[in-house]
C-alpha cells in the first residue's frame, strides 16, 4: 500500500484518510490519499497564484525542457508505472503499459513544441506599422480528471498548461491517485518550480467544486460524465472563466453489407470491449444492414469469448453494467454472448441482440463491455440511428465503399469518426473532442490545438521609422 499525499507549493502534505482497493483484488488496498477540503485546495491555487509569473518568464524553451525530462524520467520507470496504474484502474498490464507510453510521448510533443514559434506577424493597413500576436497564459488553470485514463488524461491536459507558462492545480480521480503521483514526481524529479504544478486528492463534490468554485482559477478541464460536466459548466461560465468539458458517450458503429464481416467484428470487438469497455470512446451501440448481420454476429461472438479483458473498475460500476444487461433481458433481448460475472469484478464481454431502438440500454451510457446490435435496411437509417443520441463524441462505419465513407465523415454528428477502424484508440498529435453533450465543443484536445485552451491572443500594433 502506498499513501499519497497532496503536492500544495512543492511540499508534500495531508493525511491519509482515501482508500482506493485493487479492482482485481478487492482484499487489496493499493493506495491512501487525503480527503482534501476546501481549504487545501485554496493553498493549492494560492501557490499556484504565487509560482506562476516566474514559470510564464522562463524561455519557453526552458519550460520544455523540463517535460521533456520529466518523460525520460517515466521512461525509466514505465514498468513500475503500468503495474502500479494496472491494480489501481485494472486495466491489463499490456494496456497500462500502452498508456504509460502514451503520457511519455505526451511528455514529449509538448516539450518539443516549446520550440515552435506561437502568434503571427502580420501586415498593417497604417504605415511604419507592423502587427504582431502573442499567446499569453491564462494564469492558473485547474484539471479534473476521470479514472479511465488515469495517466494520459492527467498528461495531455498538464503538458499543454504548463508548457504554455501556466501554473497547474490538479484533483485527480478518487480511484487512481498513484498514476498521477507517479507523473507529478517525474515533474518535480525533472526540476519543475514548487508550486508550478499541485495536486489535491479527494472527492469531487468537496475538493473538485471548491476547485472550480476558487475565482482564481482562469480556466478549468474536466474530463469525466456528462452530469458533473454540466455543472461545473454553470459554474465557471458564471464568473466567464474557461472551461471545457470532455464528457459522456454512447458512441455507435455502422456495419455496411459490403464490409467484410470477419474484419468487421474485430473492429467491433476492439471498440467495445478493449479497456474493459471503459474508454469514452467505445463502442455500445453497432447497427447492421441486413445481408451482413448473420455472418457479422457470428463472427462477433467469437470475438468476445477470446477477448481478454480486465475487471470493471469498481463495484458500483458493475452494479450499472449489470443492470443494464438486466434491463436488457427484462425487454425480451438475447444475451448472445457473455452477460455473467464469473468472479470478483470480471464481467463476460456482453452482447446484445433483439433491442429496440429506444430502449434505456441502447439509448444511455453504461461505461462497461457491453454492445448492443441492431438492424437497420439501410445506410441512410443507419446514419439516422447513429446521430439519434444526445451525445456525439465518436462513430464509425465498416465499408469498402470510398462515397459511403466519406458521406458518413460528412454527415456523422461526432467529433472523431472512424473508418474501419475501431471507435477507440487516438493519435496524441490531432484534435480531439465531441459535440452535443459529449463535450463543451469549443477548445479541442490534443494536438497543435490543445494550447488554444491554455492560452488567450494579444494583438500588438509596432508602429517604427
Ligand atoms: P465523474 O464525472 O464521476 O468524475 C470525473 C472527475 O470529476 C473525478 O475527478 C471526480 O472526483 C470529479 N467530480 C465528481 N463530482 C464533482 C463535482 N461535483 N465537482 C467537481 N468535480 C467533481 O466521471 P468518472 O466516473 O471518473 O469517469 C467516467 C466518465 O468520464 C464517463 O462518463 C466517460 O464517458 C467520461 N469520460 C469522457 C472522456 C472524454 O474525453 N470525453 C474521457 C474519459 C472519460
Amino acid at each position: 500500500m502506498t499513501t499519497v499525499q497532496n503536492l500544495i507549493g512543492g511540499e508534500r502534505v495531508g493525511d491519509p484518510e482515501l482508500a482506493r482497493h485493487n479492482p482485481a483484488n478487492p482484499g487489496e488496498i493499493v493506495a491512501v490519499t487525503p480527503a482534501s477540503d476546501a481549504s487545501a485546495v485554496h493553498a493549492a491555487v494560492s501557490a499556484a497564484e504565487q509560482a506562476q509569473g516566474a514559470w510564464a518568464a522562463l524561455p519557453a524553451p526552458a519550460r520544455g525542457a523540463i517535460l521533456l525530462d520529466a518523460a525520460d524520467l517515466l521512461r525509466s520507470r514505465h514498468s513500475q508505472v503500468a503495474e502500479d496504474l494496472s491494480r489501481e484502474e485494472g486495466k491489463t498490464l499490456a494496456e497500462a503499459t500502452g498508456e504509460v507510453r502514451r503520457a511519455i510521448d505526451v511528455l514529449r510533443f509538448f516539450g518539443s513544441l516549446a520550440w515552435q514559434a506561437s502568434g503571427e506577424v502580420l501586415p498593417s493597413a497604417m504605415p511604419g506599422t507592423t502587427i504582431f500576436t502573442r499567446r499569453e497564459p491564462v494564469g492558473v488553470a485547474a484539471l479534473i480528471t476521470p479514472w479511465n485514463f488515469p495517466i494520459a488524461i492527467p498528461a495531455w491536459k498538464m503538458a499543454p498548461a504548463l508548457v504554455s507558462g501556466n501554473a497547474v492545480v490538479i484533483k485527480p480521480a478518487e480511484l487512481t491517485p498513484l498514476s498521477v503521483a507517479h507523473l507529478s514526481n517525474a515533474l518535480v524529479e525533472a526540476g519543475l518550480p514548487a508550486g508550478v504544478l499541485n495536486v489535491v486528492h479527494g472527492t469531487g463534490s468537496v475538493a473538485g467544486d471548491a476547485l472550480a468554485r476558487d475565482p482564481r482559477v482562469a480556466a478549468l478541464s474536466f474530463t469525466g460524465s456528462t452530469r458533473v460536466g454540466l455543472g461545473l459548466h454553470t459554474i465557471l461560465s458564471e464568473r466567464r472563466a474557461r472551461v471545457q468539458l470532455e464528457m459522456g458517450g454512447k458512441n455507435a458503429y455502422l456495419i455496411l453489407d459490403d464490409a467484410d464481416p470477419l474484419a468487421a467484428a474485430k473492429v467491433v470487438a476492439a471498440s467495445a470491449f478493449s479497456l474493459t469497455g471503459q474508454a469514452c470512446t467505445a463502442t455500445s451501440r453497432v447497427y447492421c444492414t441486413p445481408g451482413i448481420m448473420e455472418a457479422f454476429l457470428t463472427a462477433l461472438a467469437k470475438e468476445a469469448e477470446a477477448f481478454t479483458m480486465g475487471p470493471v473498475v469498481s463495484e458500483q460500476q458493475l452494479a450499472v453494467d449489470v443492470s443494464a444487461i438486466d434491463v436488457a433481458r427484462a425487454e425480451g433481448a438475447t444475451v448472445l454472448t457473455g452477460g455473467d460475472v464469473p468472479s470478483g469484478q470480471f464481467l463476460r464481454p456482453t452482447v446484445l441482440t433483439g433491442l429496440a431502438h429506444t430502449s434505456s440500454v441502447v439509448r444511455d451510457e453504461i461505461f462497461g463491455p457491453v454492445v448492443a446490435v441492431l438492424g437497420v435496411d439501410s445506410y441512410e437509417e443507419g446514419l439516422a440511428r447513429v446521430n439519434d443520441s444526445r451525445y456525439g463524441l465518436t462513430a464509425g462505419i465498416c465499408t469498402r465503399d470510398l462515397t459511403a465513407a466519406h458521406h458518413f465523415a460528412a454527415h456523422a454528428q461526432v467529433g472523431v469518426v472512424k473508418v474501419n477502424r475501431p471507435t477507440t484508440g487516438l493519435d496524441l498529435n490531432v484534435p480531439f473532442g465531441g459535440v452535443k453533450d459529449s463535450s463543451s465543443n469549443t477548445f479541442r484536445e490534443q494536438g497543435t490545438a490543445a494550447l488554444d485552451f491554455y492560452t488567450w491572443s494579444k494583438t500588438v500594433y509596432l508602429g517604427h521609422e
